[in-house]
Formats: structure tokens, C-alpha cells, sequence
């Protein structure tokens, strides 16, 4: 079998890009090893969509994500569970590091305002007026009104079953094991069961974690990627979530985003541990607690919260300085990588997509994509 476009790897990444393709009338083909959405974009809650205080680098990618996820349920047919609530990064000490504080702010908020992320610094009382429930330690906020949040597992569903309506063919439970490389060109990817699909333009590599093992194994190519395994929590407050928009931290390692169902996701930089035995992630009794000792120090109504879910099982990749790796694999002409989204790749996924897939149809690298070579390193 033969399709133009061979896409490894069906989570959001994977599944934005093969919709982007098949949208543009390409003839597709997406393996997952196991179900779509069932590493990093499959789970509970909901994952934020997030401009403020994330890398300058990625601003250009969100500003494109901005504009993209408002309509996109319209244009998948299925709802992705967007909603644009807002977000603040809540601020509780004059100066933290060299990155954060009341010092800082009107200098993020600056730049950000440039790049496309618009930004207020909030002074507590309008804080308050936003976030009534909010710690008495909380001096401010950098307020993005464009932030919100979406259903990563819906979206992700969403964007593979708008893929299959356009005539792409997605294959769940099909490892890729095998790639042959000729002549500088990904030619074709096996799985174990014996399949074997020809390459007529691009091979898109978007699996993630397993990434920098296929590349080593495949192309001789070496990346600074290594696999975290980030903890999500679910609490149920007594009275419904005390917070309304997505909230993020200056100094403490903590983000929170209110649930539908009455619920709150918190989160926010704790990291599990891998269970060699299980092979699988699990997560570590102390750092539970001390995500909901400082969800709880911010908003004292989730004090008495109870936690009804601690998950720490969906792999992600992170990279050596902190943002992702979006380029074609070195030494080869049609095979693109995109991994190493260090924790933040959901929100910006739209965006990746569409300039993946212009990558890949023209040979042309959008300048979007310049900051994320695999050789910066
Ligand atoms: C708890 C948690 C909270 C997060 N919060 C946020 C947030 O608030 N905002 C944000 O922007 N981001 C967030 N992220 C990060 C974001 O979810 C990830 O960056 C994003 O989902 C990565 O998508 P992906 O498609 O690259 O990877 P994945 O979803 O991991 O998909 C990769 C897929 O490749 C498949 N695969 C692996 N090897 C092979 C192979 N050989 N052949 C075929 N298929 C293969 C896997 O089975 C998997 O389904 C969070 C992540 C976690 C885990």
C-alpha cells in the first residue's frame, strides 16, 4: 500500500495534522500503536490554552492558535470542548527568581502584548473582582482574556474522526516498528504484523515520548528529549470550583482549571514516577500532597476538598531548554519530527498542524516553526 502522507502517532499532534492534510484534499494514512488519544492527550479535565507567561519563542504558534480554536468544532462537526474563560497567573511576591513578580509584570505583559497575547496586570482589587475567592497573599495577576480551555480528549477524537470523513485512513492498535530510509528519504513503515505502507511524500513523526527512540533507531539522530510523567488531580470541592477562569502561578508550581461537572483539575509542574514493573507511570504520595497543600494555600476553599483522582500514567516528552523540536529529521528530505513539548503542546497543537502540513505539502518551512530546529542544541 502507498499513501503521500504517513503520519506515526495519533494523539492530538498526530490527528490535527492528518484533519489538516485530508483537509486539504492529501492522501493520508495515521498508524497508532494503541488507540487514539490514549498517551498525553487522552485522560480526564480538561488542558489549558494558554498564551500567558508561556515562552517567547511560542508566542507566534499561539497567536495562530488564538485564531484557530474558536471555530473549530464548527469546522470538525464535533464539539472540542473549547471555551475562552480567560486566565490569570496570579502573582504573591514583589520579585521571584529572575523571571517573576510584581516587578515583572508590565515587562511580560509588554512583550506578550507585542507578540500577539494580550495582557493586563490586574492590581488585587480587580483580582478580587475577577476571582473573588482568591488567597489573601495574592498582590496581582497578569490577565490574558484570550486564555481558556478545551477537551483534550474530545478534541483529539474530534480531529481523527473529521480526518476519516475527509478520506483519511486512521489504523489504531498499528505500532510502527520498522522505517526504511533510502537515498536521504523515509520510503516505507512497517508494523509487526507484517504491513507495510510506501511513503509518496512525507513520513510526519508526532509520537511524542517514543519519538527520540525511533529517530536514535532509524536515522542515527540524537535529540535532548526525554520522557516526564506529568500529575493531574481531581478534587470536588464542597460548594463547586471557588475559581472561574484558568488559573496559572508566578512562583508556585500550580495550575487550576474548573470543571463542568463541578470538579477542579489541579496540576501544575508535580511529576510521577515511572513503575518499571507496571510499565507504567504512577504517582508519588508526597507530591499529591503538596499540590493540594498549595492549591489549598491559594484558594482556601479547597482546603476540604475531596480528591476523587490522582493520575500520573500519560507520558509526556520534554526537551532541554523547554521548548518542543519542529523540524525535519536531520539528514533526511521528507520525514518531519514535532516532540519535547515540555508539558504545554496541547494548546498549541491547531497551530503545529497547520504549519506541519504546509511544511510538508510545499517543502517550505513556515517561519513560525524557524525557533524549534532539531540542531539549535
Ligand atoms: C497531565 C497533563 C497535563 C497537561 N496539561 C497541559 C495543558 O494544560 N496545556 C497544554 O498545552 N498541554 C498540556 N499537556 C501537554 C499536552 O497534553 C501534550 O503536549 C500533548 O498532548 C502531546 O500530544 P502528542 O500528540 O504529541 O502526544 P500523545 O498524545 O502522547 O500521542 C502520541 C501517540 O503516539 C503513539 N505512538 C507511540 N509510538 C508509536 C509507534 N511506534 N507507532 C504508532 N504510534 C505510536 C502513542 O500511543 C500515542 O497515542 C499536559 C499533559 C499531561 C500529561
Amino acid at each position: 500500500m502507498k499513501h503521500q502522507f504517513v503520519i506515526i502517532g495519533g494523539g492530538i499532534h498526530g490527528c490535527a495534522a492528518a484533519w489538516m492534510l485530508a483537509d486539504a484534499g492529501e492522501d493520508v494514512l495515521l498508524l497508532e500503536a494503541g488507540e487514539t488519544a490514549s498517551g498525553a492527550s487522552g485522560g480526564f479535565g480538561r488542558r489549558g490554552v494558554r498564551g500567558n507567561r508561556r515562552d517567547l519563542r511560542e508566542l507566534p504558534l499561539m497567536r495562530a492558535a488564538y485564531r484557530l480554536w474558536p471555530t473549530l468544532s464548527e469546522r470538525l462537526g464535533a464539539d472540542t470542548g473549547y471555551e475562552r474563560t480567560g486566565g490569570l497567573n496570579l502573582i504573591e511576591q514583589e520579585a521571584t527568581g529572575t523571571k517573576g513578580g510584581l516587578v515583572a509584570a508590565q515587562a511580560h505583559a509588554d512583550v506578550q502584548n507585542r507578540n500577539g497575547v494580550p495582557t493586563e496586570v490586574l492590581t488585587r482589587d480587580r483580582v478580587l473582582a475577577l476571582e473573588p475567592a482568591v488567597g489573601a497573599e495574592v498582590r496581582g495577576a497578569l490577565y490574558c482574556p484570550f486564555d481558556g480551555t478545551a477537551d483534550h480528549g474530545a478534541a483529539t477524537a474530534a480531529f481523527a474522526a473529521a480526518a476519516r470523513a475527509r478520506g483519511a485512513a486512521v489504523e489504531e492498535y498499528s505500532p510502527v516498528t520498522g522505517v526504511e530510509v533510502a537515498g536521504g528519504r523515509a520510503t516505507a513503515v512497517t508494523t509487526p504484523d507484517g504491513r507495510r505502507y510506501e511513503i509518496g511524500q512525507a513520513l510526519l513523526i508526532l509520537n511524542n515520548t517514543a519519538a527520540p527512540d525511533l529517530l536514535r533507531e532509524h536515522f542515527g539522530v540524537s535529540l535532548p528529549v526525554w520522557r516526564i510523567l506529568p500529575q493531574a488531580l481531581r478534587v470536588v470541592p464542597q460548594s463547586g470550583p471557588p475559581m472561574r477562569h484558568l488559573i496559572g502561578h508566578d512562583h508556585r508550581s500550580l495550575s487550576l482549571k474548573p470543571l463542568p461537572d463541578g470538579g477542579v483539575m489541579v496540576s501544575g509542574g508535580w511529576r510521577g514516577r515511572w513503575n518499571a514493573e507496571l510499565d507504567r507511570g504512577e504517582t508519588v504520595e508526597a507530591n499529591v500532597h503538596g499540590n493540594l497543600r498549595a492549591a489549598a494555600e491559594v484558594y482556601a476553599d479547597l482546603s476540604d476538598a475531596e480528591l476523587d483522582l490522582a493520575d500520573a500514567a500519560r507520558p509526556e516528552s520534554c526537551s532541554a531548554d523547554e521548548i518542543p523540536v519542529i523540524d525535519r529529521v536531520p539528514g533526511t528530505a521528507n520525514a518531519l519530527v514535532g516532540t519535547g513539548w515540555t508539558g504545554h503542546g496541547f494548546a498549541i497543537a491547531p497551530a503545529v498542524a497547520e504549519a506541519l502540513a504546509f511544511w510538508a505539502r510545499t517543502g517550505a518551512r513556515p517561519e513560525s516553526l524557524a525557533p524549534f530546529s532539531a540542531t539549535r542544541f
